[in-house]
């Protein structure tokens, strides 16, 4: 059953980049924000919501349209896989990305996601899953949207609100 990954609760990403690495240290051996096929920004600040840029997995991708030596082919669920040994790193899937969520390693050669999940196993917050969808890409019917509460976490809301019992060092 083909799967892709997608952002399920955004509202509760807390920024802690651990989607980042783990996927940089998974497909590049290595930390760096750099290499990671997802990118987590703020808008201004650690004030404003986070949003997370990840492979959309369409159905007709335009990156790969727009390759002139096929280097990417479609992939069974959405998406592309790409062949780096082909990618010449000319840019071209950047441009026709609609959503931005491919960039040039330090090779030249395009990062772009493989829906591994592997990011997903390591979101605190359940704000990555992955869902099955059709070998085509299509959405199968029994997704039925967000699996969590996708509401943010009120601000003034104490420890007792979010976790139940005692507030810390309430009693033992
Ligand atoms: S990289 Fe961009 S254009 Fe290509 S399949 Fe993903 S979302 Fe679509
Ligand atoms: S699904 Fe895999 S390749 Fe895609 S961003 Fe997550 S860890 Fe990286
Ligand atoms: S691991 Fe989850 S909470 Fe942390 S930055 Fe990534 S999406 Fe946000």
């Amino acid at each position: 059953m083909a799967k892709r990954l997608k952002v399920a609760n955004p509202a509760r990403c807390i920024g802690c980049y651990s989607c980042m690495m783990a996927c940089a240290r998974t497909w590049y051996d290595t930390i760096s924000l750099k290499n990671s096929r997802i990118d987590i920004q703020t808008r201004g600040g650690i004030e404003t919501p986070y949003s997370q840029i990840v492979c959309h997995a369409c159905i007709d991708p335009p990156c790969m349209r727009a390759c002139p030596l096929s280097a990417l082919t479609k992939r069974k669920g959405g998406g592309v896989n790409l062949n780096k040994e082909i990618c010449d790193g000319c840019g071209n899937c950047i441009e026709a990305c609609l959503v931005g969520a491919i960039h040039l390693d330090a090779e030249k050669k395009a990062v772009i996601c493989k829906h591994c999940g592997v990011c997903s196993k390591f979101c605190p917050h359940d704000v990555l899953e992955m869902i099955e969808v059709e070998d085509s890409g299509e959405v199968k019917l029994t997704d039925t949207g967000p699996a969590l509460d996708t509401s943010p976490v009120s601000p003034t809301a104490s420890h007792k609100d979010l976790y139940g019992g005692k507030e810390p060092g309430e009693g033992k």
